[in-house]
């Protein structure tokens, strides 16, 4: 398995092809595939229906109301990972989406790690120094919902080495938020760096050091919503204006060659004459499609470096092409910050999969539709005071429309993903989902890739005490 991803680290960086040469692909193709295989309704829905994931919060003193997950895979293994956990000094929530490369070792490893350096960063230093003085673990500040397991016991000792010297680090230092979830992804990163130098003999940690991954974090605490982003995940916001519309804002800037602000801080690191190298056919050095990763210590390593620990162990083909003024590769991260208020319904974060098919909008109008027509799934509630027959048979008129409406899955996490293969002008299609999940495993990644979506749900009335 790891020859495999190695080989991929290099062959097979990050295949994109653009949603349009995705869709032609389907009209040319898919009378093909539908005729020689085609999957029953109930197929679809246990194979959307397989990874799906909730949870509710239940104390009515939270900004979270709940929130929604789900993942199909393109990639075997999937490169894609998410984590969500509830903090454990305070209240407030953290969560996120990664996007492996060239393998999910780094994926899967930075979905665990990252959170919790954030974490330990942003509790107040009081407490930080007093769980350092109890023997905290990487595991002291957070309550994770989506996952118990961990890493094995020969990786999980050489993580929690780097996390003590870390929150040592830390601990009397004070940070903004903003620094401490900047410096958490750098130090995070610089920590991976140093774990595959020092155990380079290491075959899992070398693993993690040659692949990478994208993260888009966002963090909640009272009204304060933040979002962390390195590469190109991306999250959105869905509110609603005065007349009830539904609106999107993004609270993410994707590092790919659309983001041209990126374009200019790579070329600017570099010398002139490398003007045509750092960044071609779109991708960093001709090989990375995102600008900004977690590992992929191949771009970052100084020649000296990847002379000893790479091309020594893995061979030339190892070494980008064109590789002069390292590193061409950060973790640095992007933040923004956004003040809660009772019209910000619920926050989508989604790996590039989900992005290639829809836009922030459509996902946006996709999920708050699906809010409103799960409404009409509640009790009926009568309004207060005097109510005559006409105003209740215009109510039950209303909840007999909204009824025809009512989404095919409850999860809406899963409902973006069936829009994302199925969607169409005219709704969704069965027969184009259907396509898209019995494309033959070698051919998979170049129609779709992993897709990964959580939605998170506020709770307006919470908010607006708060306000
Ligand atoms: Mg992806």
């Amino acid at each position: 398995m790891l020859a495999f991803q190695l080989r991929n680290a290099i062959y097979n960086i990050r295949f994109t092809t653009s949603a349009a040469h995705r869709q032609q692909n389907f009209s040319l193709t898919s009378t093909r595939w539908i005729s020689s295989f085609q999957l029953t309704p109930y197929d679809v829905n246990m194979i959307l229906r397989e990874n799906e994931f909730s949870h509710i919060f239940t104390d009515g003193e939270n900004t979270l109301l709940g929130y929604e997950s789900n993942q199909l895979a393109s990639n075997k293994p999937v490169e894609d990972s998410r984590t969500e956990a509830s903090f454990i000094h305070k209240n407030a929530f953290i969560c996120g989406i990664f996007d492996g490369h060239a393998g999910s070792a780094c994926s899967q490893v930075i979905s665990k790690r990252l959170l919790r350096y954030i974490a330990a960063g942003l509790v107040d230093r009081k407490t930080l120094r007093e769980e350092i003085a109890k023997g905290c673990t990487s595991q002291s500040f957070l309550k994770c919902h989506n996952d118990s397991e961990d890493f094995v016991k020969e990786i999980q000792k050489i993580y929690e080495e780097s996390f003590s010297r870390y929150v040592n680090d830390i601990a009397n230092t004070e940070m903004t938020p903003e620094e401490a979830m900047d410096k958490a992804c750098l130090q995070l990163d610089s920590d991976m760096s140093d774990e595959a130098l020092k155990h380079s003999d290491l075959r899992t940690i070398m693993a993690v050091a040659m692949s990478g991954a994208v993260a888009c974090v966002a963090h909640i605490e009272g009204r304060d919503l933040s979002v962390v982003s390195t590469g190109d995940c991306a999250a959105v916001l869905g509110y609603q204006n005065d007349t009830g519309q539904w609106m999107s804002k993004k609270l993410s800037y994707e590092h790919n060659t659309d983001n041209v602000a990126e374009v200019k801080r790579i070329l600017s690191e570099h010398p002139p004459q490398e003007a045509d190298t750092v960044i071609r056919n779109d991708r960093l050095l001709s090989q990375l499609a995102p600008l900004r990763a977690f590992g992929d210590f191949r771009y970052k390593w100084s020649n000296e470096i990847m002379e000893k620990y790479v091309v020594s162990n893995y061979g030339e083909n190892y070494m980008p092409p064109n590789y002069y003024t390292p590193p061409y590769l950060t973790a640095m991260p992007d933040i923004i910050q956004h003040q809660l208020t009772a019209d910000d319904k619920f926050l989508v974060i989604a790996s590039d999969g989900l992005w290639d098919f829809l836009s922030p909008n459509e996902v946006i109008t996709l999920v708050g539709e699906h809010l409103s027509s799960k409404k009409f799934l509640d009790p009926l509630k009568l309004p207060d005071g005097d109510v005559t027959l006409g105003q209740i048979s215009a109510i039950l008129a209303k909840r007999k429309a909204g009824r025809q409406k009512k989404p095919l899955d409850q999860n809406s996490a899963t409902h973006l993903i069936r829009h994302a293969l199925g969607g169409t002008d005219y709704g969704i299609e069965h027969s184009k989902i259907s396509y898209y999940l019995t494309l033959p495993q070698d051919v998979v990644r170049l129609y779709r890739d992993d897709i990964t979506v959580t939605v998170i749900y506020f709770n307006s009335d919470y908010i607006k005490q708060l306000s």
